[in-house]
C-alpha cells in the first residue's frame, strides 16, 4: 500500500518584502498508514509550517506533496478545500470550538460543509458516535463554557473524526492543559491510532512524544532525526539526549 503521505523535498520561504526567511528548508517524509507520529523541536524550528503544509493550509514554496496519492500542488483553491474537508481532520492547541453552539452542533460542523452531506439524521447519528468515541456522548446538550478544557478538546476531537479524515493533524494539541489532562487527551488520541487512524501531531514536551511510536525532530527548517520508537526506554533516553543537545545547541548559538 503507498504511503498516505509523500513529502518530496519540501521548502517553504515567507518573504516579508526586505527578509526572506526560510521556515522549511528540504524535508522528505513517508508517513504509511496507520502511524502515529510526534514532530518535535524548538520554537521557530519550522514545526508549525510543515504542519501547515501537510494540512493543505500553506502551499510550499518547492517540491511535491502527495496526500493519499494526490498531487496536492496541482490542485486549485476548491479542490484543495474538498480535499482538506475529506481526507484531513484537524486539533488546534485553543481547541477552536463556536462558543453559542453545543458539543453536538461543533461535531456536526465539518458534516455540513462536505460533499457528501447526509440527511439531518445521518449527521446528528455520525456526531454522536464521534462523542461517543471520545467518551462524551453524555455532554453532547453542552457549550464550550460547561466543559473543562480536557473535555473541550476532546469534542474538538470528535469534530476531527467526524468526516473519517485519513490523516489527524494536531499542532501542541495539549499545549493549554495541565499535565494530568493532557495525559487523558493523549489516552484518547492513542485509543483512535489503535484503531487504525494515522495520527501526526506536533509537541515540544517530551511526556507527550513518548505516547507516539514515531519522532520526528526538525531543526532550521530540516529533520535532524526520525525515530520509530519499538524499545521505548532505548528511545526516551536517545530523545532526551538528543533535545539537550538541541537546547545546548541553542543557548551557545552553535548553528
Ligand atoms: P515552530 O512552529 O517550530 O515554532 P514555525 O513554523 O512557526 O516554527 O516558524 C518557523 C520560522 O518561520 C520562524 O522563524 C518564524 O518566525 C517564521 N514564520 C512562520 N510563519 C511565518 C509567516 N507567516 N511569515 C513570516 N515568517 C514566518
Ligand atoms: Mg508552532
Amino acid at each position: 500500500m503507498a504511503p498516505v503521505v509523500q513529502l518530496q523535498d519540501i521548502h517553504k520561504t515567507y518573504d516579508s518584502g526586505e527578509v526572506q526567511v526560510r521556515a522549511v528548508r528540504g524535508i522528505s517524509l513517508d508517513l504509511e498508514k496507520g502511524e502515529f507520529m510526534a514532530i518535535m523541536g524548538a520554537s521557530g524550528s519550522g514545526k508549525s509550517t510543515l504542519m501547515n503544509t501537510l494540512g493543505c493550509l500553506d502551499r510550499p514554496t518547492k517540491g511535491t506533496y502527495l496526500l493519499d496519492g494526490v498531487d496536492v500542488g496541482k490542485l486549485d483553491r476548491n479542490q484543495l478545500a474538498d480535499l482538506r474537508n475529506e481526507k484531513l481532520g484537524f486539533v488546534f492547541q485553543g481547541f477552536n470550538l463556536l462558543a453559542r453552539t453545543t458539543a453536538l452542533e461543533n461535531v456536526e460542523l465539518p458534516m455540513l460543509y462536505g460533499k457528501h452531506r447526509g440527511s439531518n439524521v445521518e449527521i446528528r447519528k455520525r456526531a454522536m458516535h464521534c462523542l461517543d468515541i471520545v467518551g462524551l456522548a453524555n455532554r453532547h446538550d453542552h457549550f464550550p463554557s460547561q466543559l473543562s478544557g480536557g473535555q473541550q478538546q476532546r469534542v474538538a476531537i470528535a469534530r476531527a473524526l467526524v468526516n473519517q479524515p485519513q490523516v489527524l493533524l494536531a499542532d501542541e494539541p495539549t499545549g493549554n492543559l495541565d499535565s494530568k489532562t493532557s495525559i487523558e487527551v493523549m489516552g484518547v488520541f492513542q485509543k483512535l491510532n489503535n484503531g487504525g487512524i494515522t495520527i501526526v501531531m506536533v509537541t515540544h514536551e517530551l511526556d507527550i512524544a513518548h505516547y507516539c511510536k514515531r519522532n520526528l525532530i526538525v531543526r532550521d527548517g530540516k529533520v535532524v532525526n526520525d525515530m520509530q520508537i519499538e524499545n521505548r526506554s532505548i528511545a526516551e533516553l536517545e530523545l532526551k539526549k538528543i533535545l539537550e543537545a538541541e537546547a545546548a545547541a541553542k543557548l551557545t548559538g552553535t548553528d
